[in-house]
């Protein structure tokens, strides 16, 4: 029997395997990539720049069922491997407040690196485009994997296939769920993550709408199930911006389970609820004379404003003096608790990463099935899903390590 590995897939995890197997010993490795050119996504991460990793680094960052798996994983190959890492294939990497990208600014220069060092090894790494995994078959001394073009008989195979998130031209399909479920895998419901979410609130801005700095919390009900700090963006379709992105899989998940999502956004982080109080006296006292529009005027962006108003069906031309002051109070509260209905979360083509996927619980602490043993499932294929920040990037080489590593030191030994 051949010593081959399989990767399937030439995304960030499965390139990334490719060098890790290689570098522990294996000599025979085949990757197989439907698409006609590698790491097509990993060229578009971080807008461009691929933010790969974070300096503030733990399992917290990702969802919780990953706990254990992110932490082992993390454990083998953590955030200084990544730097030296991608040191030794002559990549600098810098950092911004702690979020990790090529000093080059280019996330192309990342994919380079990866393709070039494989490139190097080609008498010992062959990398087969436009071919497609059909259908992986385990039998106790071999494991056959089938493509669109024909069969391979190897000892390992790594699935690195990513998941459902990004654009149309990334070809993120979700293939290897199927195939992961033929072979005796739970595959945990998927949502779209790191996502733009919408409503159909009338009030919303028109066209591109207005970014501010605020705390946005998501409710069921009256009860808060995420909260998240930074600047969000409101648009014509609903809202974005990373606090938002941060809760959109949590968001997602209760949606489809048909539970209604309220997103109440702090216009005014900055005042605590007493000073908000003192304002609301403050603000009911100014002249009476002056239009609702000119109330309203200095506490947000113009368009917010306008917003709030709409929502509260009041003519901005209208005179403070025809308004209760228990309406003016009402007006204010928007400020700080600005309330707008989440219809969906945005689809997979615009969302950054899958949430739910390859059940961890199916597989060993070296990414290996427990029901189809070499056979390894690693990156976005797996129920891992992180905060952004470089923390997806970082699962898919910590996981990308533990699998090579595992099993290319089976073949070696
Ligand atoms: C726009 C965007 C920006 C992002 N920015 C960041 C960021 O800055 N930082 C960060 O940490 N994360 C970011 N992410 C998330 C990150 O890109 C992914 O988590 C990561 O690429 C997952 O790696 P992967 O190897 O699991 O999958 P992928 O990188 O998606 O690779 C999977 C590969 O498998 C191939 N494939 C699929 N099915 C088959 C099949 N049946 N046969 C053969 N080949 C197949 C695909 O063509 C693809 O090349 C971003 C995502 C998007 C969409």
């Amino acid at each position: 029997m051949n010593n081959k590995i399989v990767i399937v897939g030439a995304g960030a995890s499965g390139l990334c395997a490719a060098v890790f197997a290689y570098r522990k010993g294996a000599r025979d490795i085949t990757i197989i990539e439907k698409s006609d050119i590698p790491g097509k996504k990993l060229s578009m991460t971080g807008n461009g720049r691929c933010n790969l990793s974070n300096l503030n680094m733990n399992s917290d960052m990702f969802n919780a069922a990953a706990n254990q798996k992110v932490n082992i994983a993390l454990k083998n190959f953590g955030v200084k491997d990544t730097l030296a890492f991608f040191r030794s294939l002559g990549v600098l990497i810098k950092s911004e407040e702690g979020y990790l990208y090529p000093v080059s600014n280019q996330a192309k220069t990342i994919v380079q690196a990866l393709v070039s060092e494989i490139s190097r090894h080609k008498n010992e790494i062959e990398i087969r485009y436009k071919e497609q995994l059909k259908e992986i078959k385990s039998f106790e001394d071999h494991i056959d994997v089938r493509t669109d073009k024909e069969v391979i008989s190897c000892r390992k195979v790594i699935l690195s296939t990513g998941g459902l998130a990004g654009p149309k031209s990334t070809l993120s399909t979700g293939d290897a769920y199927y195939i992961c479920k033929k072979l005796g895998m739970d595959i945990k419901d998927t949502f779209p993550c790191l996502v733009q979410l919408l409503s159909d609130d009338e009030a919303l801005p028109a066209e591109s709408g207005v970014r501010v700095d605020a705390i946005v919390s998501f409710t069921i009900g009256n009860e808060v199930f995420a909260s998240e700090y930074g600047e969000v963006q409101i648009t014509s379709k609903g809202i974005s911006g990373i606090p938002v992105m941060q809760a959109s899989g949590k968001v997602a998940c209760h949606l489809a389970a048909g539970r209604p999502v309220e997103a109440v956004i702090d216009l005014l982080p900055d005042i605590n609820d007493e000073d908000f109080e003192k304002l609301i006296e403050d603000m009911c006292g100014l002249d009476k004379n002056r239009s609702v529009r000119d109330f309203v005027n200095g506490l947000s962006n113009s368009n917010i404003n306008e917003m709030i108003l709409k929502k509260m069906k009041l003519s901005p031309d209208m005179k403070m003096k025809n308004i209760s002051d228990s309406m003016a109070r009402c007006i204010l509260e928007n400020f700080k608790h600005l309330k707008i209905t989440i219809t969906k979360a945005g689809d997979y083509q615009s969302a950054q990463v899958t949430a739910g996927g390859v059940s961890l619980g199916d597989l060993d602490d070296n990414m290996q099935s427990k029901k189809a043993p070499g056979v390894y499932v690693i990156g976005e294929l797996c129920d891992v899903n992180g905060r952004c920040g470089g923390y997806n990037l970082q699962w898919a080489w910590s996981s990308a390590y533990t699998a090579a590593t595992h099993a290319a030191g089976c073949l070696c030994t």
